[in-house]
């Protein structure tokens, strides 16, 4: 038989290997800055055009490169890092692999302009492709200019994977915290379609947190310091009462690069035991240094996972540094930050008389409690206003898809026929409950043809949302006014969203009175949302937004009812009373598609007689 094993040309392994290094825009912000990190830079400039897809750019003021090496560089396994093998052992630097280049120019527009600080002028280089385009001399500033423009350009299949813009754009965000979180004394600058959205210049570690994430920051540090013969610890955790319901702010970096690991994550929450309030993460900060000869940054491509030699040692010091840390400061919360008055936020919160305000979920919250939550607009009137809607149990029911139709023949509840006098006296309603909740998370109800199980959390979700979806669309919600205003703090990237989505949270009942670059002032919020409720909310709707939807399907309205409904529908393991729980069944089937929560789940199944009694054969 004919040989039949080829080399694949160059063009061809650089695209397979753009694969492993290149996700997506933010692989490329990665790769280009930690380059000009290993290049000595102490200036950087992040400049990006629709979150990446169109253009990404890092200039810095590095050592540059020769005219040869600026053409070497994009070599496959081109590297001026290592030499041996035995130089894995001993890295002090980001890259090494020599892949990151070769595999950018595979898949997009890419162009260089470099030069050293000896020479006169400088080199430009364009490659499309893999294609070398043009070579020539250019005058331009000491240091690197790497500008890589259409990715994907010739993988459509791959361009066409790409999320939309604000997904994309925060994970080029993240990237970016990263990188500079790491890199406290390189400057920072970072603009995304004309605009500054981060300027940070060099400080102390505490600084460039406070810039990154906005001065409020400042007094939820908790130092942690810890200096020991196999690993030095330094950095900050927020503090318990500021955890968050996201993990957004979990940063380690070990010898100065991010990294993820679960294990060490775990040593940090078991720190945090039993200070946490239920479904929060703790924020932290760490940099861990060790010796490069204890660890395996190499198993890897993009580099964020990573293997030490003694995990076991790591995760009992780092678990007790931070328990040491969280003990002194409930004792003694002192500052060790020498205070940067650019960081004071335009006003004095404090001298407002307004006590910062705290994430604090009211673990007896109970929507059903008070009548006041039990339906935005015209809580008190919820009763009487059954019969009404009890109609909307079979409007558009023609219209269903034919299991609904199947399912509903079944939906016959038992009180049918009594339903008029059922609810015009509340006595009767009293003395004829058809429900029982099972395990604080079922209700279980007797219909005609046998029984329905429904839950709890689904079917309430189910409620809210239409509820605030009737709000935003055709009549405003009722809003409560606060004694104090409230005062938020957002990051300003977070503003932005909660800008985009002002008018439909003001439908919801929302009013916000300022919105400022770090914080907003609230002074009016839904009738059916405690207080305590707004910032747990606010903040679950900024990672939706962010995380979550994709351009195609936005619609921020549709997000935010479904968003407010998550976080304040009742939870599963909460205990209802009788009449809760009837007024649950009652609202779900008065909603428009009851059979389906909003992320189309079930709410409610049924069993017929006929099942049941099979089920005793
Ligand atoms: P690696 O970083 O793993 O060495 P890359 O493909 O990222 O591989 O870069 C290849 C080489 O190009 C680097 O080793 C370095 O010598 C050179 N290089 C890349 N970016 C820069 C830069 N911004 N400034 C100076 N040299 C650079
Ligand atoms: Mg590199």
């Amino acid at each position: 038989m004919a040989d039949i094993i080829q080399l694949l040309p160059d063009h061809v392994a650089n695209q397979i290997a753009a694969g492993e290094v290149v996700q997506r825009p933010a692989s490329v912000v990665k790769e280009l800055m930690e380059n000009a990190i290993d290049a000595g830079a102490t200036t950087i400039k992040l400049i990006i055009k629709d979150a990446g897809k169109t253009l990404v750019q890092v200039i810095d003021d590095g050592k540059g490169m020769s005219v040869t090496d600026a053409r070497l560089s994009f070599e496959r396994h081109a590297t001026s890092k290592i030499r041996s093998a035995d130089d894995l052992f001993q890295l002090h630097t980001k890259g090494f692999r020599g892949e990151a280049l070769a595999s950018i120019a595979a898949i997009a527009h890419v162009e260089l302009k470099t030069k050293q600080e000896q020479e006169d002028v400088g080199t430009c280089i364009e490659i499309e492709g893999s294609n070398f385009v043009a070579q020539e001399v250019v005058v331009t500033p000491k240091g690197t200019s790497i500008a890589v423009k259409n990715l994907f350009f010739n993988i459509p299949a791959r361009r066409n994977f790409l999320k939309s813009n604000t997904v994309e754009l925060r994970h080029v965000i993240d990237e970016f915290h990263r990188v500079v979180l790491a890199h406290p004394n390189i400057s920072f600058s970072f603009f995304n379609n004309g605009s500054n959205i981060f300027n940070l210049p060099t400080s102390n570690y505490r600084q460039r947190i406070v810039n990154i994430f906005g001065a409020k920051t400042n007094e939820k540090l908790v130092p942690v310091e810890e200096d020991t013969e196999v690993l030095k610890i330094s950095g900050f955790v927020g503090k318990p009462e500021f955890a968050k319901k996201t993990r957004g702010e979990q940063y380690f970096f070990v010898n100065d690069r991010f990294i993820k690991s679960a294990y060490l994550n775990h040593a940090i929450s078991s720190a945090f035991d039993g200070l946490l309030k239920g479904g929060t993460h703790p924020s932290y900060f760490l940099n861990l240094t060790v010796n490069p000869q204890t660890i395996d940054i190499n198993i890897h491509p993009t580099k964020t996972e990573i293997k030490f030699d003694d995990e076991h040692t790591l995760y009992a010091l780092l678990r007790s540094a931070v328990k040491h840390s969280l003990g002194q400061f409930n004792i003694a919360p002192v500052l060790d930050f020498d205070r940067d008055s650019t960081l004071d936020t335009p006003y004095n919160y404090k001298a407002n008389g307004v006590s910062s305000p705290k994430v604090e979920v009211d673990k007896s919250f109970n929507p059903f409690k008070d009548s006041t939550n039990l339906g935005g607009n015209h809580p008190r009137t919820f009763k009487t206003q059954i019969p009404n809607n009890w109609d909307g149990l079979y409007v558009g029911l023609e219209s269903k898809g034919n299991d609904f139709q199947k399912d509903f023949d079944e939906v016959q509840f038992e009180s049918e026929e009594s339903t008029v006098s059922l609810f015009d006296d509340d006595k009767q309603l009293d003395q004829t409950y058809t429900t029982h909740q099972i395990h604080n998370k079922y209700i279980v109800s007797t219909i005609k043809s046998g029984m329905l199980v429904m839950d709890q959390h689904r079917a309430h979700q189910r409620v809210l949302y239409e509820e605030f979806l009737q709000n935003m669309t055709v009549n405003k919600a009722a809003s409560q006014q606060l004694l104090f205003p409230l005062y938020l703090h957002f990051t300003p990237q977070e503003l932005v969203l909660i800008k985009q989505l002002q008018t439909d949270l003001e439908h919801t009942g929302f009013v916000f009175s300022n919105i400022l670059n770090e914080s907003v002032e609230i002074i009016g919020v839904p009738v059916s949302v405690p207080e305590s409720e707004v910032s747990i909310i606010l903040e679950q709707l900024i990672s939706d937004v962010e995380n979550e939807v994709p351009d195609s399907h936005f619609s921020a309205t549709d997000l935010l009812a479904k968003s407010m409904a998550k976080s304040l529908a009742i939870k599963t393991g909460q205990s209802l009373e009788k009449d809760e729980q009837e007024h649950l069944v009652n609202r779900l089937f008065a909603c428009k598609e009851p059979n389906v929560s909003p992320t189309n789940r079930k709410t409610f199944i049924t069993m017929s007689v006929d099942e049941l009694d099979k089920k005793f054969i």
